[in-house]
Parts: C-alpha cells; sequence; structure tokens
C-alpha cells in the first residue's frame, strides 16, 4: 500500500514540501504519497484533531509549519532532545498509534552552512540574529558544532538571554547581546539572520561592522532575492550570501530519511528551488 505523508500549515498554498518529497521520492524508488494539508487554525484543539484524523487514514507522518509548530510540540508522545530545545516540532512519525516528534529546521540549517556552503562552524565566531523559533531550533545543532563563540541578538534582549542560558548549560561559549551592543563586539566568520524581519521587507538593526569579506551571511527567508540584510553585508564586502533555500531542502531530506530510512541527495532540488539573489 502506498504511505501517506503531507505537510500541515495554515496558510499552506506557497509550499514546497510535496514537490521536494515528490522528488526524494522517486529518487529513492519509495512507494509513498505526499500532499498539503491547510490545518485549522480555531478552536485552539482542532489542529490536534486534524493530526489524529490523518493518522487514523493510516497517514505515516508530518511535516509541520507555521503556524503550528507549538501545537504540534504540545501533542507529541515522544520528543527528540532538539525538538525539546527548540520548544518547537517540524516534523511527526506516527507508530504503532504514537506521536514521535523532531526539529530538522536547525539541523537542516547547520547543514547548509556546513556541507553545501563548505562553512565548518567549529572554531568559528558565529552571530546568531532572533531568537524565534527558527533560532530556538539552531542553537543545538550549531553549538554541537563547536564555534569558538555563539552570540545571540535580539531585538528582546531577554528572549535572547534565555535562549544563551539554555546553551550554557551544555557547556558551549554563548552569549547574548542587544543590538546596539553589537557595534563593540567586532568581526564575525558566520552572521546569521533567523528573525523575521525580511518577510516584511525590513532590516534587523544589525550594525554593518560585524561583517568581514571573508564571511558568510546567512538568510534563513528564501525566494526573496537580496534581502536588505543581505544587501547590507554585500554592501559591507561580503562575497558570500546565502538564503534560506537550502535549509529548507536539507531539513526535508532529514524528515524523508527519519521516515524511510534512506537519505536523498538534495543538490539537484536545491539548485531547481533556488532564486537568484540578484
Ligand atoms: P518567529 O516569529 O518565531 O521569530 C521572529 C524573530 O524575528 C524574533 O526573534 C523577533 O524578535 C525577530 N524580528 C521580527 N521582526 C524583526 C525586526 N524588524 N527587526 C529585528 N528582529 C525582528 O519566526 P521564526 O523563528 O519561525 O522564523 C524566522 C525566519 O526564519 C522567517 O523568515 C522564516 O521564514 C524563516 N524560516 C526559514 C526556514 C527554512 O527552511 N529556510 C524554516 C523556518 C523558518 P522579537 O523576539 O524581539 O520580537
Amino acid at each position: 500500500m502506498t504511505d501517506s505523508y503531507a505537510v500541515i500549515g495554515n496558510p499552506i498554498g506557497h509550499t514546497k514540501s510535496p514537490l521536494i518529497h515528490g522528488r526524494f521520492a522517486s529518487e529513492c524508488a519509495q512507494d509513498m504519497r505526499y500532499t498539503a494539508i491547510e490545518g485549522p487554525l480555531e478552536p485552539e484543539d482542532a489542529f490536534a484533531g486534524a493530526v489524529r484524523e490523518f493518522m487514523a487514514e493510516g497517514g505515516r507522518g508530518l511535516n509541520v509549519t507555521a503556524p503550528f509548530k507549538l501545537r504540534a510540540f504540545a501533542m507529541a508522545d515522544e520528543l527528540s532532545d532538539r525538538a525539546r530545545m527548540a520548544g518547537a516540532v517540524n516534523a511527526l512519525k506516527f507508530e504503532d498509534g504514537r506521536i514521535l516528534a523532531d526539529n530538522f529546521d536547525g539541523i537542516g540549517l547547520l547543514r547548509d552552512i556546513e556541507s553545501n556552503l563548505d562553512r565548518p562552524l567549529a572554531g568559528r565566531r558565529v552571530l546568531m540574529l532572533g531568537a524565534g523559533g527558527a533560532a530556538r531550533g539552531a542553537l543545538l545543532p550549531f553549538v554541537e558544532a563547536g564555534p569558538k563563540e555563539l552570540v545571540v541578538a535580539n531585538r528582546s534582549v531577554d528572549k535572547a538571554r534565555s535562549l544563551a542560558g539554555q546553551a550554557m548549560n551544555r557547556g558551549a561559549l554563548v552569549r547574548a547581546s542587544s543590538y546596539a551592543d553589537l557595534a563593540h563586539e567586532g568581526l564575525f566568520d558566520v552572521v546569521v539572520n533567523a528573525t523575521s524581519a525580511s518577510l516584511t521587507g525590513a532590516l534587523p538593526p544589525v550594525p554593518a561592522t560585524v561583517f568581514q569579506a571573508e564571511g558568510l551571511a546567512y538568510e534563513l527567508a528564501y525566494g526573496k532575492g537580496l534581502t536588505p540584510f543581505l544587501r547590507l553585508a554585500g554592501d559591507a564586502g561580503l562575497r558570500q550570501l546565502a538564503d534560506g533555500v537550502g535549509m529548507l531542502v536539507e531539513q526535508a531530506a532529514e524528515a524523508f530519511e527519519w521516515w524511510r530510512g534512506v537519505r536523498p541527495s538534495t543538490r539537484a532540488v536545491i539548485e531547481q528551488l533556488t532564486v537568484p539573489l540578484e
């Protein structure tokens, strides 16, 4: 029987996940169907109802996207370490009536930076802008990559402090910063924009002094060309600029492997979905 998977979000019309998983399934010869579900926003428990209905119909797993990552976290029977630290879930697997949950956003981002863009974080100074869901998901994989230092800057500095505090319990050199204090922080090898500012064409108030010509500026949003953040980095002389399309495909590959036990290749799919930055 064909196994059934889906991505659930609201809105969901923009999703690339059926295309990505469709390509993975053909490449890996997997007998599976992958669709998109527009999840119900109201009432609060309607999302859990939609997930259970999908399970009852024989569904094997779901990708979860905005705004349901916290609700998926709340209904899981078993959480990975990553999902627990992120406080959010982006993939579910159904086994013997149980809901297993993970968060592959952070590891997808790390893989894109380290493998696809050839920028190992070990021993590097890394700056992460933002302390929302995506930043929380990235924290554990980033810490495990062994950077020399990881600085988290956020508009609400308390959120950055609380995130940095969680990571310090794991022995890593992680600090919180305000945007204003970044002017005294010197240069970073990798600067990641994990804020949602670009979705509205805004620029997080990061000073251009954090960028160095040999560094990488990474924008989590994708398909938007040169965002104000990437433009700032480019104007500061950075030659390596990237958006989050690779992260999107890499997190999908992680979920696919978790579900199917086989790892798809990602390069051709990333190329297909890449929108040139210029
Ligand atoms: P959240 O809503 O959880 O967090 C938003 C973050 O952005 C907060 O830290 C918020 O700061 C900050 N922020 C919002 N506007 C501004 C602004 N104008 N200036 C400075 N900071 C701002 O969002 P997510 O973490 O879920 O998503 C963040 C980004 O990552 C989005 O662009 C999203 O599309 C992208 N993403 C990409 C993925 C991929 O596969 N490529 C996967 C997941 C997310 P404060 O706390 O102070 O409000």
